[in-house]
């Protein structure tokens, strides 16, 4: 049995290893080096369309930058004939369109920024050309800080404020009155000059440009008064549409913040003065850039002078901060400075993009930068060091045309993948099958050898025995050929299964079919087996229901098929040494049943048991003498006679197979 299975063990292994090796070759193989074309093709495929939106990026980009250029340079034209048409248009914020900036003028190489055009005519230096009125302050003032003398100041400012009779000079003294009048405690005349400075007109300044009115302010909060009036004076000087100076920005930035904290104070509306934060903090924001931006201009132009002579440098707009500001020099008028105009490239940028045909789709979020690390696409050269910045994870419509290809590739290769698996699953099993089955058979040969011989030597030592004239008692020669008769039935059983299944297995078994009555035939099988039986102690009851009609049947093959099912019973009855042999009619079928109580059937082998040269691989099996045909031709002869045969089993409980017959035949 060691010899047996260490010679099939190998077989089998190797048996596998051609399998696996021919799956490889014959499915995997090919597949794998589907799967890489495939993916091969699909990476050149991406490659493409990646350059293809690349150059239509590029497209769209200079179509955007000619768009741009021609749109700033209207502007640029519009603010040009505004300021030929006006002259005090410069400190103003109101331009022609809504993306302008700021407009300054080009002096020279340094730029004039709004606020520093036409300031100068309201400040006070102007105050200081009346000597006789700035005399009379400057005494008064000796006599407020040298001499100590409040009362005689405050006369000398009264003096001051009654005598001229110019806005702004009279503003002034009277804001020095009020110091005075504080200082000398009188508090409500010193409010009273304040708050009607509070009133003057905004454009009277200093000569750091901040309205007088504003430092009333000042005065008139730090004494707790009048901030509805200041709220006023900072909305409207917020409103007033011109550029306020630094200087005066950031004197409405400290109010407002006083305002602010003041916030519980009655009188005070909290949210006006927080929007009025906001806006002077975003003026201011910009004014400081405006400020950098005056810095820088020197260099600014230089860039625009650096370029080629068939360039028209005035058609150069140079990006400049963070902002996306475009700076630009219009063409110089005679008699007049050139025009510096600054513009929000994004703001003009986004209707832009918005009506340029797809461009939405190939530059999502497209915007203007200077940032060499962004992603981009340059403007040209009326636009040096701008790009066009774009999401790179943009949904172009070429994206569309190429996932469909895409996909197209995937679901061919997955559909040819399938096809190939689902050969190869077909390929896999019917040469599993023929393996198992040339394995099958080459046990069935080992063991169909094994049962000849074991019968056949018994056999030849009787026969010779009893040539030799041993033994000498009469009883015992006729136990030695009884012996050698039931050898000869096992012998001829054994073959007449061989024989039937290779007829069977051709195609030429044919059953004679004759009237004969089942419970004949059933108690000739049991006569048959009957010396067996008794030789291995077993005790086989014999149950035969009365009302049995007869029935058409080869008379042979059925009592092969009782042979057999008894013989199985023998074999696998373990211990145990009963058997049961019950022939009865149960819905219109005559069914002849054999039970033992031996080793049973695992359930999930019991519908292989019926397949040729099968046989349970068990341990305990392979010690008993089979060759797996047994139960292959008790299916086929009962399938052969219209009926079928069933098994009901348990593991260590025994088993009962049962043959139906249809009694139809019988007619
Ligand atoms: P074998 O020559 O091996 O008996 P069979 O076709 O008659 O071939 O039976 C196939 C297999 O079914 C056997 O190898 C055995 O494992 C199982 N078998 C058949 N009859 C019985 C039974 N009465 N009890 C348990 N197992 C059985």
């Amino acid at each position: 049995m060691a010899l047996k299975k260490s010679s099939t063990f190998p077989r089998r292994t190797r048996g596998r290893n051609k399998l696996v090796l021919l799956f490889l070759i014959a499915v995997v193989l090919p597949s794998s080096v589907l799967i890489v074309l495939t993916w091969h093709m699909i990476g050149q495929e991406q490659e493409l369309y990646q350059k293809r939106l690349a150059d239509e990026r590029r497209r769209m980009a200079k179509e955007i930058g000619q768009k741009l250029l021609v749109r700033l340079e209207e502007i640029k034209l519009r603010e040009v004939s505004a300021a030929a048409s006006s002259t005090t248009f410069l400190n103003t914020l109101r331009y022609t369109s809504r993306e302008v900036i700021l407009v300054g003028l080009a002096d020279g190489e340094r730029l004039l920024l709004p606020w520093e055009i036409n300031q100068a005519h309201h400040r006070l230096s102007h105050i200081s050309s009346d000597t006789a009125f700035t005399e009379k302050i400057r005494r008064a003032e000796e006599e407020e800080f040298i001499q100590g003398q409040l009362t005689r100041a405050n006369t000398l400012y009264l003096k001051c404020i009654e005598e001229t009779q110019q806005p702004d000079r009279q503003a002034y003294a009277r804001l020095l009155r009020a110091r005075v009048l504080s200082k000398l405690d009188q508090v409500d005349e010193s409010l009273t000059e304040y708050r009607k400075v509070l009133t003057v007109n905004s454009e009277i300044t200093d000569e750091h440009g901040v309205p007088l009115c504003l430092y009333a302010a000042g005065c008139l909060l730090e004494r707790n008064d009048s901030y509805e009036e200041v709220l006023q004076l900072i909305l409207s000087e917020l409103n007033a549409q011109r550029w306020l100076s630094p200087a005066e920005s950031y004197t409405v930035r400290d109010l407002v913040n006083v305002l602010i904290k003041l916030g519980s104070q009655p009188g005070v509306r909290q949210q006006v003065a927080e929007d009025c934060q906001q806006k002077i903090l975003e003026y201011i924001r910009r004014q400081e850039q405006a400020l950098a931006l005056q810095k820088d201009f020197q260099d600014l132009t230089l860039i625009a002078q650096k370029k080629g002579p068939e360039q028209e440098p005035d058609a150069t707009w140079i990006p400049y901060g963070e902002e996306s500001w475009l700076v630009s020099l219009a063409p110089a008028l005679p008699g007049r400075q050139r025009l510096a105009i600054v513009v929000q490239g994004d703001r003009i940028l986004d209707p832009i993009v918005a009506n340029t045909p797809d461009s939405k789709m190939i530059l999502a979020k497209a915007r203007l930068t200077t940032d060499a690390g962004l992603d981009g696409v340059s403007l040209g050269s009326s636009f040096p060091g701008l790009k066009l910045a774009y999401k790179v994870e943009d949904k172009a419509p070429l994206l569309g045309e190429w996932s469909l290809r895409r996909s197209f590739y995937l679901i061919a290769l997955f559909l040819v993948l399938c096809v190939t698996l689902f050969g190869a699953y077909f390929l896999w099993r019917d040469v599993g099958r023929e393996l198992q089955m040339a394995e099958m058979r080459s046990q069935f040969i080992a063991s169909v050898s094994h049962e000849l011989k074991t019968p056949l030597t018994a056999v030849r030592m009787f026969a010779e025995s009893l040539r030799l004239g041993r033994p000498a008692d009469s009883q015992a020669k006729a136990e030695y050929l009884d012996t050698i008769v039931n050898e000869s039935h096992r012998l001829t059983r054994l073959l007449n299964n061989v024989l039937d299944f290779s007829k069977i297995e051709r195609g030429e078994r044919t059953y004679r079919k004759e009237r004969t009555s089942l419970s004949e035939i059933v108690r000739a099988a049991a006569q048959a087996m009957q010396y067996p039986l008794t030789q291995q102690g077993f005790h086989l009851k014999v149950n035969v229901a009365d009302d049995l009609p007869d029935i058409q049947a080869d008379r042979d093959a059925i009592e092969q098929a009782i042979l057999n099912l008894l013989s199985n019973a023998m074999k696998y009855s373990g211990e145990s040494r009963q058997i049961d042999l019950r022939v009865q009619k149960s819905d219109g079928c005559a069914v002849i049943e054999v039970s033992d109580q031996g080793v049973g059937i695992d359930p999930a082998q019991q519908k292989q048991i019926f397949e040729r040269f099968y046989r349970v691989p068990s341990e305990e099996n392979r010690r008993i003498p089979g060759t797996g045909l047994g139960l292959a031709l008790v299916f086929h002869i009962a399938k052969a006679h219209g009926g079928h045969v069933e098994v009901r089993s348990l593991l260590g409980q025994g088993s009962t197979f049962s043959v139906y017959l249809p009694l139809e035949n019988e007619q």
